[in-house]
C-alpha cells in the first residue's frame, strides 16, 4: 500500500539573492526602516514601491503581518468601538481578530458551496446590522464574482477591504485581487505566496486613507522617505491628528522579500500545476464533490478543499486518520474543537456569532490540504491516489474503529 512521505508544511528555502541582501543588511545593520545612509533607499521603501507596480496600486505600505495589515486598514478608514464590520464565516481567526482589535463588532455572512460569500446573505446581513465595511476574506484563494460584488456593495453604501492573504498573485478577469476594494490587506507569514516568517502589505489608491495608514503603521514624522505614498501635503493636514500604533515592517523582511517577488508568476505557474494534478486525481470520485473554479478567475493553488457532502462526524474523522496513516494531512473544518491554524466561525466565542446554518453544512463536510511548492506533480498525484482510495474504502467499510487506520484489518 503506498504511503506519501512528503512534509505538507516544508516551504522552498529563501532565494539565495535574498539570503545575499539579507546578509547585506545584517553587516550594515540599518535594520529600522528610517534608518538609512544618505542617499540610500530603504529595502523596506524600495519594496513597496515593486508591490505597488506589481499590482498596479498607487500605494503601498509595507508592515509587520497580515492581521496588522487588516487592523490598519480598519483603523485607517475610521472603523471603531461598536462598529459592525461583516465578514465570511469561512475565514481564519486573523480576521476577526482584526476587527475586534479596533472594538469592533464581526458581523458573519454566510459561504455558499463554492467556498465564496453569499450574496443573498450579504444584503440581509448589512441591512439587518447597518454595517458600513465588508472585509472580504478571499479565504483558501477562492475569488467570487468580483464585479457583482462591487455592484451590490455599491448599492448597499458599504466599502469593501480585501483580505488577500490567500489570493497574493490571484486575479479576477484579469484585475489582480486586492483591487476591487478600498484597501486590499496581504500576508507574507510563511505558509502564503512569499515568505518572510511574518509580515503585511496594504495596498490602496486612495491617497487619504493611505496617509492615515502610514502614520499610523509607526512613520513618526518620516513619512517622506516612503516611495509608493501619497504627496507630503496630504499626511501634513492630518499628521497631528492621527495616533502611531506601530507596526513597521523591516529592511531584514524586506531585504528577503524582494527577490520573492520576482518569483511570485512563477510560483503562481507552479502551484496551478499542483492543482490540476491533485484535482484530476479526485475528479468523479464517488461521494468527493470538487469546488468548480469559474473561468474569469486566476487562481493560486497553495490549497486545495473538497467536501464530502452529508458525511458524518465519524466517517470524515475515520477518512482523516486513515489518510494521515498514509502521510497524507488533511485539515477538517468541521472538528468541534479549533485544531491548529484550522477554526471555525462559531469558535470565535468572543464576537458572539449567531448561528448560520448553511455555512454549518458546508463546513461540516470540508477538507482542506496545503500545497507546499516542495511537492511536485507526482506527489500530488499519489496524494490523489491515497485519498481516493480512502474515500472509497471509508464508505464501503464504515467509520467502524477496527477498521479505522489501513493494515488493522
Ligand atoms: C494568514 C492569514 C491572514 C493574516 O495572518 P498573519 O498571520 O497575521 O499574517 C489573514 N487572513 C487569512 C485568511 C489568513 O490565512
Amino acid at each position: 500500500m503506498e504511503r506519501f512521505t512528503g512534509s505538507f508544511t516544508q516551504q522552498e528555502p529563501i532565494p539565495e539573492d535574498g539570503i545575499e541582501a539579507a546578509i547585506a543588511v545584517l553587516r550594515h545593520g540599518r535594520l529600522h526602516r528610517y534608518n538609512t545612509a544618505p542617499d540610500e533607499i530603504a529595502e523596506t521603501a524600495l519594496l513597496e514601491q515593486e508591490f505597488a507596480a506589481l499590482t498596479g496600486a498607487k500605494y503601498c505600505l509595507a508592515v509587520a503581518s497580515g492581521g496588522y495589515a487588516m487592523g490598519c486598514a480598519l483603523r485607517a478608514i475610521g472603523v471603531g468601538h461598536g462598529d459592525p464590520v461583516l465578514s465570511n464565516a469561512f475565514t481564519l481567526a486573523p480576521v476577526p481578530g482584526a476587527i475586534a482589535s479596533v472594538g469592533a463588532v464581526p458581523v458573519f455572512v454566510e459561504v455558499t458551496e463554492d467556498l465564496t460569500l453569499d450574496f443573498d446573505d450579504l444584503a440581509v446581513k448589512a441591512r439587518a446590522s447597518g454595517a458600513r465595511v465588508l472585509m472580504l476574506s478571499h479565504m483558501r484563494g477562492h475569488l467570487c464574482d468580483m464585479e457583482a460584488l462591487q455592484a451590490l456593495c455599491c448599492d448597499l453604501g458599504i466599502t469593501m477591504i480585501e483580505d488577500c492573504a490567500h489570493t497574493m498573485g490571484a486575479a479576477w478577469n484579469g484585475v489582480p485581487s486586492g483591487r476591487h476594494g478600498l484597501i486590499g490587506c496581504y500576508s507574507m507569514q510563511t505558509y502564503k505566496h512569499v515568505n518572510a516568517g511574518e509580515g503585511g502589505f496594504l495596498i490602496s489608491d486612495d491617497p487619504q486613507v493611505m496617509a492615515r495608514a502610514i502614520l499610523l503603521s509607526g512613520s513618526y514624522m518620516l513619512y517622506a522617505r516612503h516611495r509608493a505614498a501619497p504627496p507630503p501635503e496630504v499626511f501634513e493636514a492630518i499628521r497631528l491628528d492621527v495616533p502611531n500604533v506601530s507596526g513597521r515592517m523591516d529592511n531584514l523582511r524586506a531585504a528577503i522579500l524582494r527577490p520573492q517577488l520576482r518569483l511570485l508568476g512563477d510560483r503562481v505557474a507552479r502551484w496551478a500545476a499542483l492543482y490540476r494534478s491533485l484535482e484530476a486525481g479526485l475528479t468523479a470520485t464517488p461521494g468527493l464533490h470538487l469546488v468548480p473554479r469559474p473561468a474569469q478567475e486566476t487562481y493560486v493553488g497553495s490549497s486545495f478543499q473538497f467536501l464530502l457532502p452529508g458525511w458524518s462526524s465519524a466517517l470524515v474523522t475515520a477518512l482523516v486518520a486513515r489518510c494521515a496513516a498514509r502521510g497524507v494531512e488533511l485539515k477538517w473544518f468541521g472538528a468541534e474543537q479549533p485544531i491548529a491554524f484550522t477554526s471555525r466561525y462559531d469558535h470565535w466565542r468572543y464576537a458572539n456569532p449567531a448561528p448560520l446554518p448553511r455555512t454549518d453544512r458546508i463546513l461540516a463536510g470540508l477538507i482542506d490540504l496545503r500545497l507546499p511548492l516542495t511537492f511536485t506533480p507526482d506527489d500530488t498525484g499519489q496524494i490523489a491516489r491515497i485519498i481516493r482510495a480512502e474515500v472509497l474504502a471509508v464508505q464501503q467499510q464504515g467509520a467502524d474503529p477496527a477498521l479505522a487506520l489501513p493494515g488493522a484489518d
